[in-house]
This record gives structure tokens, C-alpha cells and sequence, in this order.
């Protein structure tokens, strides 16, 4: 973490199904929990001057396994996830989205990120009433509030 790289789009069919399913499942409850747009998903991996494929690049990043593209509405997910972190992870950026909506100068701070860790892990224990379609009762595991100073 720290250094500054690329990412290139990795094709949905490059990534196991297992966790392009973990990732979609836990995006379709934080939006319906937090009332967010329609959220695209881009898995992508590092790259450096040649790139293995034609999808999209985002340049110059911090380097992480998960970033809020706030402006365009993608979460990318970095393909080195481990399977059960994935859900994790689209928590934690969907509630950059939520941060984003509800707080127009919004911070970049220490405290989004605790409050984005802190959401992940209510909408990790969310998710089984989710499956279960006790919507409502999922939607009331997580604190809509914001913790950030
Ligand atoms: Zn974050």
C-alpha cells in the first residue's frame, strides 16, 4: 500500500465466478440499504507500461484492493481479492458512495475509512437476512448515521 500505479479492466470472464457473484450480491444489498444509483463493478489488475487487455485504465491510484470511482459510478475491485474478502470490500466502497451523497465536502480522512470498515462489517452480518429475503431486516442491521468528524 502507498505506492501509485495503474489498473487495467480485466474482462468479467477473467474472474472466477465466485467472487463476481460475492461481489454483485453484497453491491445489490448496500444499494437497496443505502439508497445508492446503479453502481458499476470493473475488476481490474495492476499493469505497467504494456497492457494485457483493451477494457478500461485508470491511471496514477493509490495502490488497494478496492476503489470508489465517485464521479463515475464504478467501484473497481482488484482481481488479487481473496474470495472472502470480496464482500468486504464492495461494502466498504459502496459506503464511499453513501459518505459522498450525504456530505457535500467530503473528506478525505482517517474517519471515511473507519466508517466505510464499520459499515462493511454490519452488512456482512446483513447478508444473511438478505439471502433469506428478509429484506427489512436486513436493512436494519446497518447505522445509516455517519461517524466521521
Ligand atoms: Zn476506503
Amino acid at each position: 500500500m502507498g505506492d501509485i500505479v495503474s489498473y487495467e479492466e480485466v474482462p468479467a470472464s477473467q474472474v472466477p465466478l465466485a467472487k463476481r457473484l460475492a461481489a454483485m450480491e453484497m453491491k445489490s444489498f448496500c444499494t437497496a440499504d443505502l439508497g445508492l444509483p446503479y453502481l458499476k463493478i470493473i475488476w481490474a489488475q495492476k499493469c505497467g507500461h504494456t497492457r494485457q487487455y483493451s477494457g478500461q485504465l485508470f491511471r496514477n491510484y493509490v495502490e488497494a484492493f478496492g476503489i470508489a470511482y465517485l464521479a463515475e459510478k464504478i467501484i473497481m475491485l482488484n482481481i488479487e481479492l481473496l474470495e472472502y474478502k470480496v464482500p468486504h470490500t464492495a461494502a466498504h466502497e459502496c459506503r464511499h458512495f453513501y459518505q459522498f451523497k450525504h456530505m457535500p465536502d467530503f473528506p478525505g480522512n482517517n474517519d471515511i475509512e473507519w466508517d466505510a470498515n464499520r459499515y462493511a462489517e454490519q452488512a456482512l452480518k446483513a447478508l444473511h437476512y438478505w439471502r433469506c429475503c428478509q429484506r427489512s431486516t436486513a436493512m436494519s442491521c446497518t447505522d445509516k448515521s455517519l461517524y466521521i468528524s
